[in-house]
């Protein structure tokens, strides 16, 4: 059982953004979502904790490990899958896994050929290890992504917005295949897309401008909410009014007029009916906090 620990981190950038302020987390094996809108400063964490940047201050512990002390030692262990994954041209997935065990310092030929064979089938691309990666659709470039993040048995894999780009068949292979990885290890899944957190996350935290507005798991934060959502729908003319009236949590387009989730402790009136908070409730009431 690994455990990261994050204290106190805050990253300025030159242009006065305030990217990180004051994050502290700490982070057991199993699969942890780190969702956000775009801007929060998901990335600016995963790539301090990868030791791909430097924070100003705060300190990052992955069990022993003093990771800005020491940040070699955090790269042995660690298996980083960016936003996007480059790859060679013309470089077949065999070749391009091969290439990256070396990196990983694995210098025995046989001993990763028979690593780069296992990862491939984990994966379900060794049909096509002699195809070109750069012709692969976006899932399998994904799929070879995480191969290559495991190589070298990790205790942490970060992997950033992973699913954006994705059909629904690849987004779904490439969670199944997450999902197995990240019993073993600590997996930390950033992503602006709840329904990627739900669905795969067993703790999670919510970030917006900088901070963490909520650590815990999914279901207790629903139940947090239990009883407080209501929704209706709405002339469009009415929204402003609604909006002036209520603490309207969100609204979308439905049948061509929005549908708000307003957050009461009590029955909000005519034509409101209560429903059961979604993941999605809560990422927009944890968000609106910190707006306030
Ligand atoms: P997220 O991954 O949640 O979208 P980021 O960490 O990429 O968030 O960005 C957080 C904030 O920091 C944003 O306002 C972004 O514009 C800013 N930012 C990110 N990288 C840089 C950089 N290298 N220089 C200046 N500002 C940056």
């Amino acid at each position: 059982m690994a455990t990261l620990k994050v204290e106190n981190l805050s990253k300025e950038y030159a242009n006065g953004v305030k990217a990180l302020n004051n994050v502290s987390l700490e982070i057991s094996n199993g699969m942890f979502g780190l969702l956000g809108p775009n801007g929060a400063g998901k990335s600016s964490f995963m790539r301090t904790v990868a030791t791909l940047q430097d924070a100003d201050a705060g300190s990052i512990f992955l069990d022993d490990i003093d990771v800005m002390a020491d940040p070699v030692a955090l790269r042995k262990v660690l298996g980083y899958l960016p936003q996007e994954f480059g790859v060679y041209p013309r470089i077949t997935a065999e070749q391009l896994l091969d290439h990256v065990a070396v990196l990983k310092g694995i210098q025995n030929k046989g001993e990763r050929k028979e690593l780069v064979h296992y990862l491939l089938q984990k994966v379900n691309l060794y049909e096509k290890r002699n195809k070109s990666v750069k012709g692969f659709s976006g899932g399998m470039k994904q799929r070879v992504g995480i191969a290559q993040a495991l190589i070298g048995n990790p205790k942490l894999i970060i992997v950033d917005e992973p699913t954006a780009g994705l059909d629904p068949g690849e987004r779904n292979r490439f969670h199944n295949l997450l999902a197995a990885v990240g019993e073993e290890v600590i997996v930390i899944l950033s992503t602006h897309i709840v329904d990627d957190v739900r669905e795969l996350c067993v703790d999670m935290a919510i970030m917006n401008k900088g901070q963490i507005v909520y650590k815990g798991t999914p279901d207790a934060v629903l139940e947090d909410l239990k009883g407080m959502v209501w929704q209706k729908s709405i002339k469009r003319q009415e929204l402003d009014t609604y909006q002036q009236n209520y603490k309207v949590i969100s609204d979308k387009m439905v049948a061509g007029n929005p549908q708000i989730h307003i957050l009461s402790e009590h029955h909000p009136g005519e034509g409101f009916e209560q429903v059961s908070p979604s993941l999605e409730d809560v990422f927009f009431t944890k968000i609106d906090e910190v707006n306030a």
